[in-house]
């Protein structure tokens, strides 16, 4: 048996160092690597799972061909050389007869490696096909709105919170999704005393040890900011020297806004009690290094983008920006500057057709002058996660779409394929990871064996371009060399990485010794007042209005839609493991018990939750947890597991105030019960 260093390669803020141990190229076990200061020696739950995960007779071993329907999942077994020869034949057909923006390239983030993840993209970068708009169903609102306003940096390191006397997770389940942060901010919380705050329309697991917990209203995040201002300023809290000194346009925020946000109407519009809003306000004033972490959840709704913006200018009127543990956390990821480009641009157009990542099924139904003819998807499952995915099947059905799919498992995304490749899994290839949640830097080793005939990401986008003609050099180089192309031009930290360390599989810790939080919006200053937001014609000050189409729905349907990770199932990529399937059980939403009884339902019941978009089938369980009027539906599984359909089904494709995200809480919905007799036959 032998260990070998890893890094985690979920989609994770804590891209946790682990030690693989794998016998005679078989992965036995993984677990956090003791001697890494963040990781502190503990993967999560659902990670310490990972050589199930790898090992599960789920996996896909050899490359398959369609043989039945579209999404019937049929196909037959077939050599890696008449897969890649049948792909690049009919791509090299399709760019012949109608050029290259009639493929699609649409590969995201299940495996975090900048090798594996980056290459895909360089690929098609290359081939100048239509260009995937990523991250719209994920982060692009809170980055823009975080970059308008702070500028495109990285936030506070998290491992500062050693200095901070105040930690509020403002719509973040931290023991759920950062759950080494959340570790160290527990541990200061026993040896110092210091309070943890969660605000969170949910009361989380993390609510339930917090010192004082908000149960907000779903999209009134900007104007709890907002009422805090207007505390801190009545209060004398704001911290004049640093708002004049490091910050623009609050005075006209003072003036002209602030006013609005009286305690009394605050508590009215975020259903929170006047008492607690004071309580925030009063903890986060008197606070001398305050850390607000940030989720991204606050931002999947029409408004989401003025919410996050709104928050992310609380440490301004504090002052807190400037003190080492204090400040906001968002992502880490802008302040690595790699050169990226060397990877995932090695040639083609610097501009080309873009297809917005949350509108796939809008771009497979409906784009001309060409249409989408061939689509290649890896690390990505957007029969599941995209908003409208009723759409994104049918546009799959598409009898002349050729679709081929990387993937280590048969998604639901994949059964719609001509062709599915095996792909390899973190554990099974070598990559380089820098951490959007922490400020880390990993080599990570390939530790097992691929099973069967799985390939990497990154070796199979090589076969590919070899295949297509691409003469870039990337396209040859072996894994380490590619990553060095990587530290050309790279500046900052991550530039400094001693290679040899770095090779050996030694953590980088790439933080900056910043005397405070570094603005780089175009005034150098935090802006409350945002000329590029008044350019676009949004509002160029923070502000919280009801959003006219969500209160439009409101009055036509009961229930508003929460969506969060699953403790054990938070997205399909772990879906391969029975053991966490069980943990997590059945797929379900949870009601509040009021809502429920309104219903005459009881935990457990099949249930239908329905809208104008259609209607899905899941299990009910009942939670005072739940807000009245809301429901939670956690994680994203596979329609084989649900009762039937997938929630993203009864989502629009709706963009976000910045950004182009997605807004999956602007949904609203009702639910019934589901007798058998009612349902479709799947
Ligand atoms: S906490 Fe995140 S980074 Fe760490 S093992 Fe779990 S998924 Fe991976």
């Amino acid at each position: 048996m032998k260990s070998v260093r890893v890094v985690c390669a979920h989609d994770c803020p804590d891209m946790c160092s682990l030690i693989a141990h794998v016998d005679d190229g078989k992965l036995v076990r993984v677990q956090g690597d003791p001697d890494h200061p963040y990781t502190a020696g503990f993967a999560c739950g659902k990670v310490n799972r990972d050589a199930d995960l790898v090992n599960s007779p789920e996996r896909v071993l050899t490359p398959l061909r369609r043989d039945g329907p579209k999404g019937s999942g049929q196909f037959k077994s077939i050599r890696w050389d008449e897969a890649l020869d049948e792909v690049t034949e009919r791509w090299k057909a399709i760019i012949g007869e109608s050029g290259p923006l009639a493929v699609l390239g649409y590969a995201y983030s299940a495996h975090q490696g900048l090798l594996n993840r980056g290459l895909v993209l360089g690929l098609f970068h290359a081939l100048g096909t239509s260009r995937l708009q990523a991250g719209t169903v994920c982060d692009t609102c809170c980055e823009t709105a975080w970059d308008v306003t702070v500028g495109p940096v990285g936030g506070a390191d998290p491992e500062s919170v050693v200095h901070s006397d105040l930690v509020i997770a403002w719509g973040a389940d931290l023991a759920a999704t950062n759950v080494h942060f959340w570790a160290l901010a527990e541990e200061q919380k026993k040896k110092r005393g210091m309070p943890i705050v969660v605000i969170d329309p949910r009361r989380t697991r993390s609510a339930k040890q917090a010192d004082l917990y908000l149960p907000i209203r779903i999209g009134t995040d900007a104007a709890l900011a907002l009422g805090v201002m207007h505390i801190l300023v009545r209060d004398g809290l704001a911290n004049r020297e640093y708002i004049a000194r490091r910050t623009l346009g609050f005075d006209q925020v003072e003036r002209e806004i602030l006013p609005k946000f009286t305690p009394a109407r605050t508590a009215e519009i975020t259903g929170l009690a006047v008492a607690d809003i004071e309580k925030l306000a009063a903890m986060y004033g008197r606070a001398k290094a305050a850390l607000i972490r940030l989720g991204e959840g606050m931002t999947r709704l029409a408004q989401g983008g003025q919410a996050l913006r709104t928050v992310a200018l609380l440490p301004g009127v504090s002052g807190h920006y400037d003190v080492k543990g204090g400040g906001a956390l968002l992502l880490t990821a802008a302040s690595c500057d790699l050169n990226y480009a060397a990877i995932r641009r090695p040639s083609g157009p610097a501009s080309t057709r873009l297809v917005n990542h949350l509108r796939l099924g809008e771009a497979l139904l409906e784009m001309r002058d060409p249409p989408i003819r061939a689509l290649y998807v890896s690390a990505n499952n957007p029969s599941v996660t995209c908003p409208e995915a009723h759409k994104v099947r049918q546009g799959l059905a598409r009898e002349d779409l050729f679709t081929v799919v990387h993937d280590p498992f048969l998604t639901d995304t994949a059964r719609y394929a001509d062709i599915v490749l095996p792909a390899a899994s973190y554990l099974e290839t070598d990559d380089l990871y820098r951490a959007y949640g922490a400020y880390w830097m990993q080599w990570g080793q390939q530790a097992a064996k691929p099973r069967g005939e799985a390939r990497s990401n990154f070796d199979v986008a090589q076969a590919l371009a070899k295949r297509m003609g691409l003469n870039d050099r990337v396209f040859t180089l072996p894994p380490k060399e590619a990553a060095l192309e990587l530290f050309k031009g790279a500046t900052g930290p991550a530039a400094q990485a001693n290679r040899e360390k770095l090779f050996a599989g030694e953590p980088i810790h790439i933080a900056h010794d910043w005397p405070g939080q570094p603005f780089k919006t175009p005034s150098g200053k935090l802006e409350f007042y945002s000329e590029q937001l008044a350019k676009q014609g949004l509002p160029p000050m923070p502000d919280w209005t009801e959003d006219p189409i969500e209160a439009a729905d409101a009055k036509k349907w009961p229930l508003r839609l929460l969506t969060a990770p699953g403790y054990f199932q938070a997205h399909t990529a772990f879906s391969g493991v029975s053991f966490l399937r069980q943990r997590e059980g059945k797929p379900f939403c949870i009601l509040n018990p009021a809502d429920a009884a309104q219903r005459g339902l009881k935990a457990g019941d099949t249930v239908r939750l329905f809208n104008d978009r259609g209607e899905i089938g899941l299990v009910l369980q009942v939670n005072d947890e739940i807000q009245p009027g809301v429901v939670l539906v956690p994680g994203q599984r596979p329609t084989s597991e649900t009762v039937s359909g997938t929630i993203n089904m009864l989502c629009s494709d709706r963009y976000t105030d910045m950004g182009e995200g997605a807004t999956y809480q602007s949904t609203w919905l009702d639910i019934a019960p589901w007798p058998v007799s009612d349902r479709p036959s799947q």
